[in-house]
């Protein structure tokens, strides 16, 4: 291919704190339209806005953990343009000035590592939100989101392919879940994200025009969104036309990009600093308490589950790609030290459950705990591996512990090995033809035997011993 793809992502994150950010209104998801509003926020003559301590808090938290140089003074800025969701007529948000810059993520993509820098990270307010009812001549506005805190992740144009672009959103997403300043959630937007894709000869420098997606509201859209962008702008390009800079928006049924608008500039918003808010000093005392205070990060605690328990880095991955889940995995390993079984166990079994369930990690109805349990009796050779999986069903249905399972229904492995032998011996005495074709060379019939006793035994025959027994049988 001659062209290579440029990305650059802009992400705004909702904030989980209380109230909003420059009034003292409820952040509160879901609540009748127009409830959560105040003079302030409703952008009223004559008010004045007073900033929430705890946006900053958490602003500095993610520039702390991105690597990003804090800002000693940052300002307000306003960004003004006219909109319906919009009442004061311009956004507070921050233009030159922002409170943290030059930091970056590291990412795994392709079994390597790629570093993608992040430009900026600033603080500002969200809008509210119009309502468009089918069949109705009119839109409503709902105010309860205007001046919910946010803050805008700006990263460099350092993103080479789609799939990189979702390992970054996949990673930034962990990142601010971990430090419980947003919940990520990309369906109700509270983790947005609009993408801005160029593309350019392979080999050269220059950036070329890009377009700025937007509408991408899963990760799966934000990589089908890029791929279509990325050849649109081929097929463009190689027919001899030009990209024109503009903003388009992903039609998720169509599988299409379409032109929205031709792309603002900067200039376009009038950007000055806002009179009624003063310059923001942070303290670094303050810096280096939120730092020393940060929670062990998804790539540190992944690279810490490879070392320690020797996981290979997707099992370490997909296990730290949330808090909680790494948490549940640990205290399961606190009961049962087997890192491997375990996280096969937590990865396979146990989050196949929890997603036909549509379940958090904590809501899961069996507990580290009584998955170690489990694990135990395999380890122990009370039960095989095959009734495990049955037992871990009825635990998940009944809430009942694994012993408690095991023994009610029996369960319980055969593993005597003068009960087996009789087994043994009687299937061979019943398959005469069987036995002759597996001496003369047809070991394939294992298979046959040891399916046989499982019959008679109804599962619960102990297989490796059930194989060993059969082996000197049939010599
Ligand atoms: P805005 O979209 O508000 O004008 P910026 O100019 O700062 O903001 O750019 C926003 C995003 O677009 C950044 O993530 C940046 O990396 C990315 N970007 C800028 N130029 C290009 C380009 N030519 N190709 C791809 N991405 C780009
Ligand atoms: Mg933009
Ligand atoms: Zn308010």
């Amino acid at each position: 291919m001659p062209f290579e793809a440029v990305i650059g992502l802009e992400v705004h994150a909702q904030l989980k704190t209380k109230t909003k950010i420059f009034c003292s209104c409820s952040t509160g998801f879901g609540a009748p339209p127009n409830t959560h509003v105040c003079p302030v926020c409703l952008g009223m003559p004559g008010v004045l806005p007073v900033l929430n301590k705890k946006v900053v808090e958490f602003a500095l938290r993610m520039a702390l953990a991105t690597g990003c140089s804090i800002a000693g003074v940052s300002r307000f800025a306003r960004k003004n343009y006219f909109y319906p969701d919009l009442p004061k007529g311009y956004q507070i948000s921050q233009y030159e000035l922002p409170i943290a810059e030059h930091g970056f993520v590291d990412v795994a993509v392709n079994g390597g590592i790629r570093r993608i820098g992040i430009t900026r990270i600033h603080m500002e307010e969200d809008a509210g939100k119009l309502v468009h009812d089918p069949g109705q001549p009119v839109s409503r506005v709902d105010f309860n989101r205007t001046g919910v805190p946010l803050i805008e992740i700006v990263s460099e144009p350092d993103i080479r392919s789609p799939e990189e672009a979702g390992a970054y959103l996949r990673q930034l997403r962990s990142v601010v879940r971990y430090l419980e300043i947003c919940d990520g959630n990309l369906e109700e937007g509270s983790f947005r994200c609009d993408a801005n894709v160029s593309i350019r000869p392979r080999g050269t420098q220059a950036l070329g025009t890009r377009t700025e997606l937007k509408n991408l509201n899963s990760f799966k859209h934000v990589e089908k969104a890029l791929q279509y962008e990325i050849g649109r702008q081929q097929e463009l390009l190689a027919d001899g036309g030009q990209v024109i800079q503009q903003t388009r928006l992903w039609d998720a049924d169509k599988n299409q990009t379409f032109a929205m608008r031709g792309k603002e500039q900067a200039h376009d918003y009038r950007y000055f600093p806002d009179p009624d808010l003063l310059p923001l000093e942070i303290d670094a005392q303050w810096t280096e308490r939120i730092r020393r205070e940060l929670p062990e990060l998804p790539a540190a605690k992944k690279k810490r589950f490879m070392d320690a328990y020797a996981l290979p880095a997707y099992d370490a991955g997909l296990l730290t790609s949330e808090r909680e889940l790494a948490d549940y995995y640990e205290a399961c390993l606190g009961f049962f030290p087997h890192p491997k079984i375990v996280s096969n166990w937590v990865m396979g079994a146990l989050l196949g459950l929890l997603h036909t369930q549509g379940k958090s990690i904590d809501q899961s109805p069996v507990s580290a705990e009584g998955l170690a349990q489990l694990l135990q009796l395999v380890e122990d050779g009370v039960i095989s591996g095959k009734m495990a999986k049955s037992v871990f069903e009825e635990m998940a249905a009944t809430g009942k512990p694994a012993g408690k399972i095991v023994a009610e229904k029996g369960l319980v492995q055969i593993s005597d090995g003068q009960a087996l032998e009789a087994v043994v011996e009687k299937i061979l005495a019943d398959h005469p033809e069987e036995v002759v074709a597996y001496r003369n060379g047809k070991t394939k019939l294992l298979g046959f035997f040891v399916g046989q006793a499982m019959k008679v035994t109804r599962g619960k025959a102990n297989p490796k011993l059930i194989n060993e027994i059969l082996k000197q049988k049939l010599e």
